[in-house]
């Protein structure tokens, strides 16, 4: 039995890796520094794996991403150095981000087009077995090409280019073999996804060439079981890595199918993204649990966490004023390492240090609810009503004009928020400030002659954060960071406890700007699902109650705004399907009750009209459920994809209105006319003209002022054309 780890983030314990890269960006550091830089870090990185742990990968190391690694190792993009490689991931060639599977980390999306020749051209690996590492026994990282193929944007046909890519894998590890390299860690997570008989025989042929070499192969999967795993057991593999915290699958199959005695087992059962703390003791009983229902030897057992483990802050020793009681239910990256140790010591008959190091863990239980929730959405023809309703209330003009909620936020707000958050400003002098941004911000959206303004949102450090601090039930971090894309860092919160609203969220500032405006201003606020999906969960009950929970809360926060006199209240939701299961069958269960969340947060009087935000324009396999929502303005992005999302909503009699996103928000430039009139025109047709609102694509946070301004003043212009035109 030995221990194995892997996925180990990369940021460095002060976010070394940020610091370097986006010196680099701005020419502050040369590539020779970035380059000793980066070593350093990677340096720590395995040095902290040889601490705790018999054995990992080497070269999983990227600059970047390492979606888009393999896209140069195989030839789809020429690798020509570092300055060229980032402009695949943030300049001139940009790809689009994606999220990786149902996490909140996102990868590059490859594109590989009719041209495009797969053939081994950057050796990567190789390039760091010579500069400074030593692989011997260490296994050498890659992604699997079926899971590379899975997330690539393709032109081509499927099977073609894994036939194709599979060949070019071959002559990658024949020639690390040749270097004396043994031993290969493929990272496969697609193979947990729906599949068909079809195409787990099609991805077998080609695997089975591929694997036609003497280096020997551990392939790795996680995130989910692997639904037809006794079907590759025959594959010629050294190894498989099962994920057994996520779910039971892998447990039910072996159990029932036994596992392969030429094969070792690397068992998942450290959770990768959760920082739960393990109780080891019914850890090891799990371990036991494994190897005595298929017999498996324990020198065929390797202890190893479920998914990578880049999903979690570095460590807890950067936590210096976190609660104890608190810290002693912890583990991140580190302290996981440790757990995988301690589980091997236990085996070793040594229990002691296992068993104070449980003391404030619980059993991690695998949720297995099947029953459905009533998502308790209002009938179709109740937002016909509520819509003649609004209109007699409102008055708002044909096409109205708004924004998603949040604008610029410059360097001093962000200084100005931390000196009060270290207390070096009271908070009298804080709220005058945000105050005045509020008061300069309605002026400038009155100027402009938007129709439903916001107050900009000046106060929000994250928009998940925000409200974890002020409900309770959460706590929050100091250094808890974890890369999101890139260089681009959050720190989820972390929630333990029934969750509360003891005091007001969103209610001064939002009042305030509603006291001086003299048009109606949104409550704006992050909904249930997107708040938990970006958060750690401790929580002993299932997802869906602490979500039932939140959404209480949350409605109080509505409800009160509403007896302030807010009569639009916004629920951002985001995350609503990213977070879904990865697997069909377990959706439904899961839209129920995060349908359900929204509408629990959105039960308002009917004199309120309801707006909710989702950052994505693609819902055609999710449409049904959208319109469960209790909502009467949805707003999504669509400039950026050229209304093109339109079509999600072609085949669906929509009774609610739509804001589809005029201007992309992602890119440095203004809002363009064209761009405005295709979309306007467009959703008029699918939608009918007394439906349509003209809107950015999401928040301006990261906008500058001046393309800002441009922007609202094309967007109001266009829409009283538009208006003139359908009058
Ligand atoms: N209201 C938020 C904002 O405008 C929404 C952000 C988001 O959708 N990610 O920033
Ligand atoms: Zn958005």
């Amino acid at each position: 039995m030995f221990t194995y780890a892997y996925g180990f983030p990369r940021l460095g314990k002060l976010k070394e890796y940020k610091k370097y890269t986006e010196q680099f960006w701005k020419g502050m550091i040369s590539e020779k520094h970035l380059v000793s830089g980066m070593e350093e870090i990677e340096t720590d990185r395995i040095s902290l794996y040889k601490t705790f742990i018999d054995s990992f990968p080497l070269g999983e190391f990227t600059y970047y991403d390492n979606i888009l690694d393999t896209a140069f190792i195989f030839g789809v993009y020429k690798f020509s150095g570092l300055r060229d490689y980032y402009e695949y991931a943030r300049g001139k060639h940009a790809l689009k981000l994606k999220k990786y599977f149902s996490t909140n980390y996102h990868y590059l999306v490859p594109h590989l087009n009719k041209r495009t020749n797969l053939k081994l051209s950057w050796s990567k690996p190789l390039s760091y077995f010579n500069t400074f590492f030593s692989f011997k026994d260490n296994p050498v990282f890659c992604i699997g090409p079926y899971t590379f193929l899975k997330l690539s944007n393709l032109e081509t046909g499927f099977e073609e280019s894994l036939d194709k890519l599979c060949h070019e894998y071959k002559i990658l590890f024949d020639k690390l073999y040749t270097k004396g390299i043994g031993y290969l860690h493929l990272e496969d997570p697609a193979f947990v996804l729906d599949t068909t008989e079809r195409e787990i025989r099609m991805v077998k042929k080609y695997y089975l060439k591929m694997l036609s070499t003497k280096m020997k192969v551990n392939l790795f999967t996680y995130y989910e079981g692997v639904p037809y795993l006794n079907k590759i057991y025959d594959l010629p593999l050294s190894g498989i890595g099962l994920d057994f915290v996520s779910t039971d699958e892998n447990m039910r199959t072996i159990r029932k199918y036994g596992f392969p005695k030429d094969k070792t087992l690397f068992c998942g059962i450290i959770n990768g993204k959760n920082p739960k703390r393990a109780n080891i003791i019914s850890k090891v009983k799990t371990i036991n649990e494994i190897t005595g229902s298929a017999h498996i030897s324990y020198n065929k057992i390797a202890l190893s966490n479920s998914c990578p483990l880049f999903h979690l802050p570095v460590t807890l020793e950067n936590e210096h004023r976190m609660r104890r009681d608190i810290r002693n239910k912890l583990s991140f990256a580190k302290e996981k390492l440790y757990e995988l140790q301690l589980i091997r010591k236990v085996f070793e008959k040594n229990t002691k240090e296992a068993r104070k190091w449980s003391q404030g863990a619980e059993t991690e239980e695998i949720s297995t609810a099947s029953k459905k929730f009533d998502t308790l959405s209002l009938d179709k023809k109740e937002f016909t009503k509520r819509k003649m309703l609004h209109d007699k209330l409102f008055g708002l003009p044909l096409f109205p004009t708004t924004t998603i909620g949040s604008f610029p936020q410059d360097a001093q707000l962000r200084k100005i928020r931390l000196d009060f958050k270290k207390r070096r400003i009271s908070s009298k002098d804080y709220d005058k400030y945000i105050r005045n941004k509020i008061k300069d911000l309605i002026d400038t959206q009155e100027k402009h002659g938007l129709d439903v303004l916001v107050h900009g949102e000046f106060e929000r450090t994250d928009m998940v954060e925000f409200f974890a601090q002020k409900l309770d039930g959460f706590i929050t971090t100091d250094n808890g960071w974890v890369i999101s894309y890139g260089t681009r860092v959050y720190r989820p919160p972390i929630i333990h406890a029934p969750i509360k609203r003891n005091k007001p969220i969103t209610i001064k500032e939002i009042t305030f700007a509603q006291k001086i405006a003299h048009k109606p201003v949104k409550g704006i606020f992050t909904g249930p699902v997107t708040i938990i999906a970006w958060s750690y969960n401790l929580r002993k009950e299932p997802v869906y109650k602490v979500a039932f929970e939140l959404s209480r809360a949350l409605n109080k926060e509505a409800m009160e705004l509403v007896k302030n006199n807010i009569n639009f209240i916004q629920i951002d939701e985001p995350a609503i399907k990213e977070y879904a299961p990865l697997r069909g069958r377990k959706r439904n269960l899961y839209f129920s009750w995060a349908v359900r969340s929204f509408n629990l947060t959105a039960k308002l009087p009917k004199k309120v009209q309801i707006h909710t935000h989702m950052c994505y324009s693609e819902f055609s396999d999710i449409i049904k459920w959208i319109l469960k929502m209790n909502f009467d303005v949805i707003t999504i992005e669509a400039a950026r994809e050229e209304a093109n999302i339109i079509n999600s909503f072609r085949n669906i009699k929509m009774t609610k209105q739509i804001g589809p996103g005029v201007w992309d928000i992602h890119s440095k430039y203004p809002a363009n006319r064209k761009t405005m009139e295709n979309v306007i025109s467009t959703a008029i047709k699918v939608f009918g003209k007394d439906k349509v609102w003209i809107n950015p694509d999401c928040g301006l946070k990261t906008r500058g002022w001046p393309e800002v301004n441009i922007s609202l003043s094309r967007m109001v212009k266009v829409a009283k054309d538009y208006r003139k035109r359908y009058a």
